[in-house]
Formats: C-alpha cells, sequence, structure tokens
C-alpha cells in the first residue's frame, strides 16, 4: 500500500466543516505533544505534513490528509493545561461531532508516551474507544528515550494496565529511528483491506 502519495486534504475547526466521509479513515488521537505530528510524517515520510509543534495545544483542528486508498485523519491533542474552557469545549463538541457521525472509521491508533503513565484524558479516550466498539490500538511513542531496561519494563507496565481490552494490538515506536514504523503501516493496511 502507498503511503508516500500524500496531500493535506482539510482543517475542519467545528463540526459542521467536516468532510464527506467519502474513504475508509485511519485516525490518529493523543495528548497534545505526545509525538503525534511527528508518527504521522514518519508513516508517510515527509517532513512538515503535519506540523510538529513549536507550541503544544495549537492544532485546534481535525486535519484530513488524503492518500491514495485512505485517509488519515488527525484529531487535535488533547489535555493542554493552558487552553482555555471555551476552547475545551469547542474541542469535545469537534471531536465528539466527528464520531457522532456514521464515519467509514477503520482504525483508531490512540498515541500515548512510553515514558510515562497515562493521563486521565489518555484513560478517558480508551475508556470512550472500547466501550464504543471501535478497532483501536495503542502506539507507544517515543521509545528512544528510554534505555533498554525501561522499554521493557515500560511495556510490560503498559501491556498490564489494558490487559483486560482483549486483542489491543500494542506497538512501540520512535519517530527518531523510525522502531516500529513498519508494524503500525501493516497494521493500517490490514485493517483498510479488511
Ligand atoms: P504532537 O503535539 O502530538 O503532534 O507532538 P509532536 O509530533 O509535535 O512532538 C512533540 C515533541 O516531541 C517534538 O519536539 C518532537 O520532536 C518530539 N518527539 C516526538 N516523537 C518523538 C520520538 O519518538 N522520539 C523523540 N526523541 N522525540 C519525539
Amino acid at each position: 500500500m502507498n503511503f508516500n502519495e500524500v496531500q493535506f486534504e482539510f482543517a475542519a475547526g467545528t463540526k459542521e466543516q467536516l468532510p464527506k466521509s467519502d474513504m475508509p479513515e485511519i485516525v490518529f488521537s493523543g495528548h497534545s505533544n505526545v509525538g503525534k505530528s511527528s508518527l504521522i510524517n514518519k508513516l508517510v515520510q515527509r517532513k512538515a505534513l503535519a506540523r510538529v509543534s513549536a507550541q503544544p495545544g495549537k492544532t485546534a483542528t481535525i486535519n484530513f490528509y488524503k492518500l491514495r486508498e485512505f485517509r488519515m485523519v488527525d484529531l487535535p491533542g488533547y489535555g493542554y493545561a493552558k487552553v482555555s474552557k471555551n476552547e475545551k469545549k469547542r474541542w469535545a463538541e469537534l471531536v465528539e461531532g466527528y464520531f457522532a457521525q456514521e464515519r467509514n472509521i477503520k482504525l483508531i491508533i490512540q498515541i500515548l508516551d512510553m515514558r510515562h503513565p497515562p493521563t486521565d484524558d489518555d484513560l478517558e479516550m480508551v475508556d470512550f474507544l472500547y466501550k464504543s466498539n471501535y478497532p483501536f490500538a495503542v502506539v507507544l511513542t517515543k521509545r528512544d528515550k528510554l534505555n533498554k531496561t525501561n522499554q521493557k519494563l515500560q511495556l510490560e507496565y503498559y501491556q498490564d494496565i489494558f490487559s483486560t481490552i482483549e486483542d489491543l494490538p500494542m506497538i512501540e515506536f520512535s519517530a527518531q529511528d523510525g522502531y516500529g514504523k513498519e508494524e503500525i503501516k501493516a497494521l493500517i493496511e490490514s485493517h483498510i483491506l479488511q
């Protein structure tokens, strides 16, 4: 499957602006600054398709990137403390509006920082995905920032936390050295072709 023919399609700031769901969608979700843009850029081998944010919490739109066989849907990063109440409300309405639509969602990739425990927002998101019966996977990112011992420990820690979720794919990733990239691409491909 071709991941390199990709173009930025649209940024939706309100649910009314969301484009029609006329292609399979792969959704990327995570706390602001977790490394979501870096993951997307790595998958499509582009430096700045998704903007790697110098200012966390800036991207409050849902961004759509079009590939040949599917779309990547980049949800705005959540949980940035300095965002105003109004902005948080807008975020919630936008994201809830997205999930409330009849969309052709093939897989949601929930990104977590491998170094740290999940935040309450992370757990809420996972709980929502699980209870809504969405096909989802966890990507544990920033792996390169841990030494070998801690890579093992943190993977076990996360496996333990989500042990009640059956068949949950959990992939370690590093945007720095590309670790896990092929596995994530293969997972996406298998869900698109399903
Ligand atoms: P986003 O807000 O979730 O889109 O996060 P970004 O992709 O903008 O990344 C936030 C910061 O973390 C940036 O400084 C990135 O360079 C850094 N970063 C992201 N992924 C990795 C990774 O796998 N390894 C390392 N070492 N740094 C990363």
